[in-house]
Parts: C-alpha cells; sequence; structure tokens
C-alpha cells in the first residue's frame, strides 16, 4: 500500500502534477528576474530582461492553465485548497506574504529601494507615457499584469459559468483600460494623469482642495472632480439600486479586480466568525466617517481662509494617508492575501464599500435568492465566501442573503453544488413573493 489514504473516490490526488510544477517553475523563473533586478538596485538590459520576464511568467501561467483545467471537464476544482503550502498558510504562503508586504513598504516609505524596478520599467514608461518612470508605474504596471495574468487564470477556471465570464472580462478591461493605459495616455499628452476607475472617498485625495486647485488649470481635471463627486453622490445610489454593490467592487473596481484574479486562490481564508462580522462593521464604518471628516475639514480650513484649521486638517489628512491610504489598503490589504483572504481592505477598511454597503442594506434590488430545500448544508458556499459572509446559514433557512458586504461576486452560488442559490435583482426576498404559490388552500366543506 503506497498511501494511508482510506478515500475510495481519489485514493491519492495528485494536487499538482509534473506540467503543472514545470509551468510553476517558469512563471517563477520570470518573478526571480524582476526580483534579482529589484535585489540588485540596478536593471542590466531593461527591455531583454523585462521582455524575458513577461515571456517566462505567460507561458508558465499557461502552461498551469491548461494543465489545472484544460485537461479536466469544466466546472470549479478547489482540490487541495486547504492542503496547497501557498493557500493554506504554509511555508509558501507566509513567504509571499512577506514579500508582497515588503514590496508595499518600500513602495509607500522607502521608495529608493525600488530604484532597480523603475529602472527596469522605464523603457515601457517612456514609450506608453513619454516620461521616465516612477515607483508608481512600477506598481501600476505589476498591478496590471497580475490582474491579467491571473484574471485569464480565473476565466478557464470557470469558464462554464457565464456571470463569472463576463465579470472578469469586465475587470480586466477597466484595470487595462480605464486604470493603466488612458491614465498614461493622458499624461504623454500633458493633461493630468486620472484614473477613471476610482473616486473618492476610496481616492481620498480627489475630494480634496489639494485635488481642485491641481485640476484647476484643465478642463479634464475639473470635469474629473465633479464626475467623481457625482458618482458618489448619485451615480453610487442609482446603480446599487438596481445592481447591487457588485456593479462597482466586481465589475469595475482595481481593488476587486487584484482579489478576485490574483486572490482568487486565497479567497476561503477569510474570517467566518461572529466576532470578525462585528469587527467589520465598526471599522469598516469608521473609515467612512474618517474620510468624510477628514476631506470635510479641509474645505473649512480653506473656506475660513487656512487659519487655525491648518495643522489639524493637515494632520487628519497626513495620519489618514499614512494609516488608512498606504497601511491599510496597500500593506495589509493586499500584502496580507495569503494569510487573511483577499478581501480585507474591501470588508474591512474600503470607505467606497461602506457608502454603497450602506445603500445595499437600505435600498437595493440586488438578493441572493435561495431555494432552502435543496440545501445540503455542504458549506461550499461559506467556505468560498470571500467576504466572510456565512451563506450557507441563510440557506438552511431558506432566506435571502441581502448583506451590505456582499460585493455580489456570484462565487458562493457558482460552487453550490445543488443550485440553491441565485443572484438577482428584485423588490422582495423569494419568501414574499411566493406566499400565494404556497398557500395551501383548503376545498371548501359544503355546509
Ligand atoms: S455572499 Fe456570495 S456573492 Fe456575496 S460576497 Fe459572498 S460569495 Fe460573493
Ligand atoms: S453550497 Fe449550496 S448546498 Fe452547500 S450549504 Fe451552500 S447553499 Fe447549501
Amino acid at each position: 500500500m503506497d498511501h494511508a489514504s482510506l478515500s475510495i473516490a481519489t485514493p491519492a490526488p495528485v494536487l499538482t502534477t509534473g506540467k503543472q510544477k514545470a509551468g510553476l517553475v517558469l512563471a517563477g523563473a520570470g518573478l526571480l528576474l524582476v526580483l534579482v533586478t529589484w535585489a540588485a538596485g540596478q536593471a542590466v538590459a531593461p527591455v531583454p530582461t523585462l521582455l524575458a520576464a513577461l515571456s517566462l511568467c505567460t507561458a508558465g501561467v499557461a502552461l498551469f492553465i491548461r494543465e489545472e483545467y484544460l485537461t479536466r471537464p469544466a466546472g470549479i476544482q478547489n482540490n487541495g485548497a486547504w492542503f496547497r503550502s501557498l493557500s493554506a498558510r504554509g511555508v509558501w504562503g507566509w513567504l509571499t506574504g512577506v514579500l508582497i508586504t515588503g514590496f508595499y513598504v518600500c513602495l509607500y516609505w522607502f521608495p529608493g529601494y525600488l530604484t532597480g524596478l523603475t529602472q527596469l520599467f522605464d523603457p515601457l514608461s517612456r514609450l506608453l507615457r513619454n516620461t521616465a518612470a516612477d515607483q508608481w508605474f512600477v506598481y501600476g504596471t505589476l498591478y496590471t499584469a497580475a490582474v491579467l495574468l491571473m484574471g485569464v487564470k480565473f476565466f478557464y477556471k470557470y469558464r462554464h459559468n457565464p456571470y463569472q465570464r463576463w465579470r472578469t472580462v469586465s475587470v480586466m478591461f477597466f484595470q487595462l483600460g480605464f486604470a493603466f493605459l488612458i491614465p498614461g495616455l493622458l499624461l504623454r499628452l500633458q493633461y493630468p494623469e486620472l484614473y477613471f476607475t476610482y473616486f473618492w472617498p476610496l481616492s481620498y485625495y480627489q475630494g480634496t482642495p489639494m485635488a481642485h486647485a491641481g485640476y484647476s488649470g484643465s478642463g479634464l481635471g475639473v470635469f474629473f472632480f465633479f464626475f467623481g463627486l457625482a458618482m458618489f453622490f448619485i451615480g453610487a445610489p442609482v446603480l446599487t439600486y438596481f445592481f447591487g454593490k457588485r456593479w462597482y467592487c466586481s465589475w469595475v473596481c482595481g481593488c476587486g479586480g487584484l482579489a478576485e484574479t490574483a486572490g482568487d486562490p486565497f479567497r476561503h481564508l477569510s474570517d467566518k466568525r461572529l466576532r470578525a462580522w462585528k469587527i467589520e462593521r465598526w471599522m469598516i464604518h469608521g473609515v467612512l466617517v474618517f474620510a468624510v471628516l477628514m476631506t470635510a475639514l479641509l474645505w473649512v480650513n480653506v473656506a475660513t481662509g487656512r487659519g487655525v484649521l491648518q495643522a489639524y486638517s493637515q494632520f487628519f489628512y497626513k495620519s489618514y494617508s499614512f494609516l488608512v491610504g498606504s497601511a491599510f489598503s496597500g500593506v495589509v490589504g493586499v500584502g496580507f492575501y495569503p494569510l487573511l483572504g483577499s478581501r480585507v481592505w474591501c470588508r474591512f477598511g474600503c470607505p467606497m464599500a461602506a457608502w454603497l454597503g450602506i445603500w445595499q442594506r437600505a435600498k437595493s434590488k440586488f438578493r441572493i435568492t435561495v431555494n432552502g430545500g435543496q440545501c445540503i448544508s455542504c458549506g461550499n458556499c461559506s467556505t468560498y465566501c470571500e467576504m466572510g459572509i456565512d451563506v450557507r446559514a441563510y440557506a438552511q433557512k431558506g432566506q435571502d442573503v441581502v448583506r451590505a458586504s456582499c460585493v455580489g461576486c456570484g462565487i458562493c452560488s457558482a460552487v453550490c453544488p445543488r443550485g440553491v442559490l441565485r443572484l438577482e435583482g428584485a423588490e422582495a426576498d423569494m419568501a414574499q413573493r411566493t406566499e400565494l404559490q404556497r398557500a395551501i388552500l383548503f376545498p371548501s366543506v359544503p355546509a
């Protein structure tokens, strides 16, 4: 007997085949080229090195996808999610977390340590934007490459599910077009570098007097300033009423885009405990209040002639920028993917998600309807809910899921083996809508 498993179906599951390992080695070699350049502090032959790194990563991911998904029938497989070192908080998971966290720490506070990478990406920056690369261009390029490469992987994993296919194409499109190519093109044309997928207060700078002053020389900049505010006050409530917060969190936003693609292998690590739900509600609404107060204080300061409030408003702004804008959204939000799951920022910290969540909970047609009689309590839905929602508890009670935090990713529905869950737009819960059909009509008894 060459294995200890008593399972009849898959007695000795091979989690990673030889060809998958070859794919991982190829992608790893590409990443290693980037890491060596980062560590060396200077790029040798940037163009060939960058081309080689990108080619190796693409070839590695393609080989992995082919072996993992295309040699098997369509259908979601999360085999070994709790046993693979990378996705089960093992050594590879911790190493990946430390590496990404280290990158974010350098990005925000020690950009001098990214000199090698800025040199590596410099030719690409000059080609696209006609200007030298800085740490933000390095970040944007790596971010976009991660969304695209892992987006293709996600696409094939969920290829039998049209909702997942369209959603993935959408986040890839918005990241590549509106958060990478268009801002680069604007810079090339000497306009402000505008990211059309981020609005105030997620992009907290955008609602400030500093942004207003900075944009005032450009008609497009002024339009963008008011467009962002209009999206917050009008676009967000209206679109959330019809579609739920998923229109933004799972179809447009770059943070959601990365979480859904590169973060997919870690979605089951989200904390499902009731305590986490309580913390989540306090934290995310606290950040929204913090963002609104900080912005209001800056404007009051300007309106009062930058008097006594100047120091306070700047202190508030810098505190928000450090604690929320950098440490939370970047370092913890992405660096901790392999430890806390892929949506820590969206769940606990994003002020835009808080705002959309308020509308989703108060007035939205979006709900996940439940055919409770079919539920076998397997728990797949709860396990793979990246927002830590205990979907199974709702299914067992036959109660529609209407939660402020739900980003409408649809994975709970996709992984349910019984077709219990359905993402819908309806005015009322399923229980109300089917009341008549479920009523038991007694035949009238003759007198
Ligand atoms: S409840 Fe379902 S649709 Fe909502 S966030 Fe969780 S997995 Fe996604
Ligand atoms: S995945 Fe489906 S069957 Fe399993 S617990 Fe959730 S709703 Fe029930």
